[in-house]
């Protein structure tokens, strides 16, 4: 059987990683297995080996040519996966010079998505999220400029639509409702 690739993404805090697993884990009991994938690990991996960074937080920060280079290596590498995939990474990636696409055209046509998941909610949320979460070092930005990137994201989503013919499908991950975000996801990966 032919694997299906699925791509998930959302701001940073938003959840992704929370809603994947739990959904993960639903689908397990009813023998549907997807191999998940982290994308930033990939670049991380590579991009620690040769010293251009300590930690995955520093990467969007990286000249663009090569955070690209980057990109394009775990591109291919992932491109080689077979089965069920389930991709977590971004729609968009901000950095100091604005957003960087993280599905350009030569990476979806490496990955080639069925699917694509956009994992959103409230921008309040996601600012409370940031803030509460010591393991990392998210972007100290305002909910004004959240929407900014949560909305660049849906319209960057359609020009992926529009390469690749996959669907595009958004999943509200909101406070005290992660079950649900859950179920929303396990029910596109079925
Ligand atoms: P994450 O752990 O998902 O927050 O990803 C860590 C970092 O990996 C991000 O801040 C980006 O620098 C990088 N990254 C992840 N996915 C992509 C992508 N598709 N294109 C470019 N950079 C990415
Ligand atoms: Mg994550």
């Amino acid at each position: 059987m032919v694997g299906k690739k699925v791509i998930i993404t959302g701001v940073p805090g938003v959840g992704k990683t929370t809603v994947v697993n739990e959904a993960l884990k639903k689908l397990k009991n009813e023998g549907i297995e997807y191999q998940s994938i982290n994308f930033g690990s990939f670049m991380f991996d590579v991009a620690m080996a040769d010293g251009t960074v300590k930690d995955r937080d520093q990467m969007r920060s990286l000249d663009k040519t090569v955070q690209k280079r980057l990109q394009q290596n775990a591109a291919q590498a992932i491109a080689k996966i077979t089965g069920n995939v389930l991709v977590d990474t971004h729609a968009s990636v901000k950095t100091p010079k604005g957003y960087l696409a993280g599905l350009p055209e030569w990476v979806l046509h490496e990955i080639m998505p069925d699917l694509i998941v956009l994992v959103e909610t409230d921008n309040d949320q996601v600012l409370m999220r940031r803030l509460s979460d010591e393991t990392r070092s998210r972007d100290k930005e305002g909910s004004k400029a959240i929407a900014e990137h949560q909305q660049f994201n849906r319209a960057i989503a359609a020009s992926y639509a529009m390469l690749t013919g996959c669907t595009i499908k958004m999943i509200t991950n909101a406070d005290f409702l992660l079950d649900r975000a859950a179920d929303d996801m396990a029910a596109v990966l079925r």
